[in-house]
C-alpha cells in the first residue's frame, strides 16, 4: 500500500477494549502488549495509572497495526527507531518507522495517529473544563505577535503539530512559530473531527513539505481522510 496522502486516524482508545476499562489486569495481559518493543512494554510499565497504561498499550497497537498495514509487515516486527534529538543529539528525537513518517498523540480516551511519505505531525486535546482558565497563565509563551488567544487550546493544538512535523517539539517556543504562516504555506490544517467529537477534541495535522501534501491527489480529495472513531477492522 502506498501512501501518497497524509492519513489521520482518531481512535477512541477505550471503545477498542471495553471489558478490560478500569481493571488492572490488562497490562498485565501479555497478549495485548506482546506486539509492542521492549521500549514501548518499558514505557508502558512506567505509567502508574491502570488506565493510562491499557489505553497508552491500545495506542501502540493501533499505531503498529497501521504502520505494519503500510510497510507490509506485521505489527510486532514493525521496527520503530527515533531520530537524534535537535537539542542534545541523544537518542529520543522524532520517531520514525521503515519508510514510513507517522506521528501519535494522546489525549484522555482518544489517540490520533498520522502516517505519511513526509514528516508529519499531529497533536489533539481534550477539551476539558478547565480550559480555558487552566491554559490562561501559558498564553504569552503560546502566541506569536498579533494572534488572537480566542482559541487558545486550538492555537496550541496547531503548533504542536507543526512543532511534531519539524521534530523540534519542545526546542523552540511555541510563540517564535506562526499559525497563519503555516496555514498560508499549505503545511497545516485542523483535523476535520466526526461530528460526535468535534466538541470535545480539537485537532490538528502538519507537515514538511507542502509540495508532497497532495502527492497523488487534487486538493479538493487528498488531504487529510480515513478519520474515525474506530480505526477499521477493530473488532
Ligand atoms: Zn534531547
Amino acid at each position: 500500500m502506498g501512501l501518497a496522502d497524509i492519513t489521520v486516524h482518531v481512535v477512541d482508545l477505550d471503545a477498542l477494549a471495553p471489558d478490560s476499562v478500569g481493571t488492572d489486569t490488562y497490562a498485565a495481559a501479555s497478549a495485548a502488549a506482546s506486539t509492542l518493543d521492549a521500549a514501548e512494554r518499558e514505557r508502558a510499565g512506567r505509567l502508574r495509572s491502570p488506565v493510562d497504561r491499557r489505553r497508552y498499550i491500545e495506542a501502540h497497537r493501533v499505531l503498529r497495526r497501521l504502520l505494519g498495514d503500510a510497510v507490509g509487515v506485521a505489527p510486532g516486527d514493525v521496527r520503530i527507531l527515533r531520530a537524534a534529538c535537535l537539542a542534545c543529539g541523544g537518542p529520543h528525537g522524532k520517531p520514525q518507522a521503515d519508510g514510513v513518517e507517522f506521528s501519535l498523540s494522546r489525549s484522555g480516551a482518544f489517540a490520533a495517529i498520522a502516517l505519511g511519505p513526509v514528516p508529519c505531525g499531529v497533536d489533539i486535546e481534550e477539551r476539558g473544563a478547565q480550559e480555558p482558565a487552566a491554559l490562561a497563565p501559558l498564553r504569552d509563551g503560546v502566541l506569536a505577535p498579533g494572534e488572537s488567544g480566542d482559541d487558545l487550546l486550538a492555537t496550541w493544538v496547531r503548533k504542536e503539530a507543526l512543532l511534531k512535523a519539524t521534530g523540534e517539539g519542545l526546542t523552540r517556543p511555541m510563540a517564535e512559530v506562526s499559525v497563519a504562516e503555516a496555514v498560508r504555506a499549505g503545511i497545516l490544517r485542523d483535523l476535520d473531527l466526526p461530528v460526535a467529537l468535534a466538541g470535545r477534541l480539537v485537532g490538528a495535522v502538519a507537515v514538511t513539505a507542502p509540495a508532497s501534501w497532495f502527492t497523488g491527489a487534487p486538493p479538493a480529495t487528498g488531504k487529510v481522510r480515513a478519520l474515525s472513531s474506530r480505526p477499521e477492522g477493530a473488532s
